[in-house]
């Protein structure tokens, strides 16, 4: 087994009371419910098998709990087969870990409300939304991914890094930074690569498995988003209707991973993707450009998430969570005048079909 100790320059910039109160809690707790969140991606599912794997190390029994299947991509990492769809109130647990979510509510219902005050709650995120809904708040806003926050609380324990730790944090962090090509892909998060690398990591498998290997049903909703793709002056959308999703055998639980996919627009500096639920509700997801801000419409708009990656749940149909998200975004859009297109170029890449 390759382990390697973090004692890196990650901790320097977290308050080090936050880091000594978040340690003490796992360290006193023996049987704590690790909560990812609902649509779960790498960054919340690669941290809480990360977390696992290092409280199994120090004599914890982590429970792990996800409202939502885990997808595909990730389902190969060490103990995702442990996790459990939902906990009933009374289940034995001491303590109560969110991860990588920036509001109660995005537990989907695992948090039960007879556990306030009964059980503490350590929230480890990096969402600039994050609203400090924890007993202990360990939320790094300018961290690229949850998993730099956690592995500075993994240091913090005394714990040394697996392979296997290595590979769940890898997951977390590319996952999150879309192959490192966000904007907040700094020195340090490439360093914690590395690092995450030396302790054993399998980076090629990552990449391979996670982050380039889309389920032929993803592709073929992909074909149907692009279908409907439109763009208008520097914003760039798409819908995917009900009908289609039934007619692939596509779930409410499936986002496509669409918002990503819209990201790479050359011309958009704000994407938006639409799908339509079964419940009557559209999920939304936002993406922009480095320098515009979509965490604020998503916040508006009862959602949350970071500046260029958010997402919310809009109630009505497609055209109604259209006519309340485009003019948001158009309204970020108009903050950054003279950049970009101007009007004759943006009339030049308008595609907008009779179809829609
Ligand atoms: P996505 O668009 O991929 O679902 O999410 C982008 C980011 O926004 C993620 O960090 C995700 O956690 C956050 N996010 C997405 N939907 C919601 C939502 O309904 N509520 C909140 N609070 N955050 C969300
Ligand atoms: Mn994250």
């Amino acid at each position: 087994m390759t382990t390697t100790s973090m004692t890196t320059t990650m901790t320097s910039s977290f308050p080090a009371e936050i880091l000594h109160r978040a340690a003490a809690l796992l360290e006193q707790r023996r049987r704590p419910l690790l909560i990812s969140h609902p649509r779960p991606d790498g960054d919340t599912i690669g941290c809480a098998l990360a977390l696992r794997l290092a409280l199994l190390q120090i004599g914890s029994q982590p429970l792990l709990a996800c409202v939502h299947p885990i997808p595909e991509n990730v389902a190969y990492l060490p103990g995702a087969e442990t996790y459990v769809s939902d906990v009933p109130e009374d289940v034995d647990i001491d303590l109560v870990i969110a991860v990588d979510m920036s509001d109660l509510s995005r537990t989907g219902g695992i948090y039960k409300d007879a556990w306030c005050g009964k059980f503490p709650l350590l929230v480890i995120d990096h969402h600039a939304t994050n609203t400090a809904f924890g007993d202990v708040n360990l939320v790094d806003p300018d961290a690229a991914a949850t998993a730099l926050p956690l592995a500075a609380l993994i240091d913090a324990l005394g714990i040394p890094l697996t392979g296997d730790m290595a590979t769940c944090l890898l997951a977390a962090v590319l996952t999150d930074t879309r192959g490192l090509r966000t904007s907040n892909t700094t020195p340090e998060v490439l360093r914690f690569v590395g690092q995450l690398i030396e302790a054993g990591g399998d980076y090629a498998g990552v990449m391979e498995k996670t982050l380039d290997s889309i389920p032929y049903r993803q592709m073929r909703g992909w074909a149907v988003a692009l279908d409907r793709l439109q763009l208008d002056g520097q914003l760039a959308w798409a819908t995917f209707p009900l009908a289609e999703k039934i007619a692939l055998g596509i779930e409410d639980h499936d986002d496509l991973d669409l918002g990503n996919l819209l990201s790479r627009v050359a011309e958009a500096k704000v994407m938006a993707t639409f799908l339509e639920m079964r419940d009557g509700t559209v999920k939304v997801s936002l993406r922009s450009r480095p320098g515009y801000n979509v965490a604020w419409i998503a916040k508006v708009l009862e959602g949350g998430g970071h500046h260029q990656a958010a997402g919310c749940s809009v109630t009505g149909d497609l055209d109604a969570a259209q006519a309340r998200v485009l003019p948001l975004a158009r309204q970020e859009l108009a903050q950054h005048p003279g950049e970009g297109l101007g009007a004759a170029d943006s009339a030049t890449f308008a595609r907008v079909s009779a179809r829609r």
